[in-house]
């Protein structure tokens, strides 16, 4: 029986015109797809999610929010539509003629594109808050329980393909469920093929977008086919542009032999991706590269291909080459400021006129959602330029100095943190053509943020509330290319009960084969 009708198997009603023309046919009166959704504002919330989205030919308008499309050439709208047919936004603007689309209600609502997450270690979720006050290294008050010798040298080696799969998966849905729509996974869990094949699985079955990063076996497993499968994971799963999921090459040039990787990574025609920072001793690494002298060749040259991870700790010449050349920068601030990778380099980017995308790194440490990652970033910058300010009045007592300081870049603006965590993802991650705006011919990834919600009403500034007063509860509808994935605050088609059962089951067996106690009050 349809749930909402008396015809004895399920019928469409929103899946299109002739569908919405029958039903409101049936109903006898000139009803709007709204109507038939929702009796009344009250019952709003409880409309069902439109049938069938991100269907080729499918059609519905997300109708009345506060359009914020991170588009310059689109604009803002205090109140419009986004029309959405199959995978792609069709049309965004105040008053849409839609036909017979369904309609989603986003009266009270702010609808702008997901967040871009450009480097995640999403294999880590099992051990979510594991390391709360961890640092990178031992050696200082502090370190005794480090990321490098707990994650990377007890935990990660004992990993089975199962163990990838659901932390893969749950990390994915997390994220979903807070409005990421797309991450750059980098996953450094490739023991063996089927390891790699788990981490993608994973993504996959999440039903996100998704770039899986091809990094290297974490602890050093022996037989491990990094960097040799990639040929091999790029045919069997990244053979279509028109899916999801891509493919990018990890070279960390901390490790011996990186070049290898890169050449592999290059003749495939994948970005290549590293972590570079300070800590690691790659300053002077990042040097050679910046003066084509890179890699056992002598000769391994940056590139606009590469996608460089924290940046902290680096010289002017590496900086400078990062910049001609186009390399993309990814900061995890949250993460740099709290494990000491050292300062995020905001100011510095700021002064060679570079943007960067954000990413959230690690949740054995801090959370991944992004309200934490643009607040984080907006509130270091704001505190070092604020501060610069005030210092040049301490000498004279000019308790408020009108002058800004040559070279120092102006406060950032919660429009310039939300450009990181989206347009300025889909660049670093070269999805710039199909998402990280809502621009007409873009794929529809789109959340829908509840203003109407006891900690932002009354909405006096859309790109305010969402950086300075947002959490992922006023997440309420997620959708990723087309495709509704979250509807009015629950994730849909996902068995969390089930997923989470898994997930403790893996953490219990990576504890146990780690040696590592579980302690809930370390
Ligand atoms: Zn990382």
């Amino acid at each position: 029986m349809c749930r909402l009708c008396d015809e004895g198997r399920p019928q469409n009603h929103f899946g299109g015109r002739r569908g919405f023309l029958k039903a409101a046919a049936a109903a006898g009166a000139a009803m709007t797809a709204f109507d038939l959704l929702a009796a009344g504002p009250a019952a709003a919330n409880e409309a069902p999610a439109p049938l069938g989205s991100g269907e080729r030919g499918r059609r519905y308008v997300i109708r009345g929010g506060a359009v914020m499309s991170m588009d310059p050439t689109v604009g803002d709208f205090a109140q419009a539509d986004v029309l959405v047919e199959g995978k792609k936004i069709i049309a965004v603007g105040p008053n849409l003629q839609a036909g017979g689309a369904a309609v989603i209600d986003a009266r009270g609502r702010i609808v702008m594109p997901g967040f871009i997450d450009t480097h995640h270690h999403q294999f880590e979720t099992a051990l979510r808050s594991f390391l709360a006050d961890g640092l990178l290294l031992p050696g200082t008050p502090g370190g005794d329980i480090n990321y490098y010798q707990y994650i990377l040298l007890k935990f990660a080696p004992v990993y089975r393909p199962q163990d990838v799969y659901i932390n893969e998966l749950f990390g994915s849905l997390s994220q979903l469920d807070a409005g990421v729509t797309t991450v750059h996974d980098i996953s450094q869990i490739h023991h063996s093929p089927a390891h790699s094949d788990a981490a993608i699985q994973g993504l996959i079955a999440s039903g996100r977008r998704a770039a899986f990063g091809y990094f290297e076996s974490a602890g050093g497993v022996a037989g491990n086919q990094y960097p040799i499968d990639a040929a091999r994971i790029k045919k069997q799963w990244f053979s279509s542009t028109d899916q999801l999921t891509t493919m990018i090459m990890g070279g960390e040039v901390y490790l011996p032999g990186y070049e290898k990787a890169w050449q592999i990574g290059r003749e495939l025609g994948l970005q290549v991706a590293a972590h570079i920072l300070s800590p690691f001793g790659i300053r002077p690494t990042l040097d050679l590269l910046a003066q084509g002298k890179g890699g056992d060749s002598g000769t391994l040259a940056l590139g606009p291909d590469n996608l460089f991870v924290h940046m902290t700790g680096m010289s002017d010449l590496g900086w400078q080459k990062v910049k001609d050349t186009g390399a993309q920068v990814s900061l995890a601030v949250p993460i740099e400021m709290n494990m000491r990778h050292g300062m995020p380099p905001i100011l510095k980017m700021q002064s060679l006129g570079l943007e960067p995308s954000l990413s959230v790194d690690v949740e054995c440490t801090l959370t991944a959602d992004f309200f934490t990652q643009m607040r984080s970033c907006m509130n270091v910058q704001r505190a070092l330029v604020n501060q610069a300010i005030l210092d040049q009045g301490l000498a004279t007592g000019d308790w408020w100095p009108t002058t800004q300081p040559p070279g120092l870049p102006n406060p950032l603006t919660s429009r310039d943190v939300l450009r990181y965590a989206t347009i300025n993802g889909a660049k670093g991650l070269r999805l710039d053509g199909k998402v990280g705006s809502l621009t007409p011919g873009k794929e529809a990834d789109i959340i829908i943020l509840d203003a109407t919600a006891i900690n932002v009403a009354p909405l006096n500034n859309v790109p305010g509330a969402v950086v300075s007063l947002m959490e992922r509860s006023n997440v309420e509808t997620v959708i990723v290319a087309g495709k509704l994935r979250k509807w009015k605050g629950r994730l849909l088609d996902t068995d969390l009960a089930g997923l989470r059962a898994q997930l403790e089951a893996s953490r219990d067996y990576l504890f146990t084969a780690a040696g590592v106690g579980q302690d809930l009050f370390r």
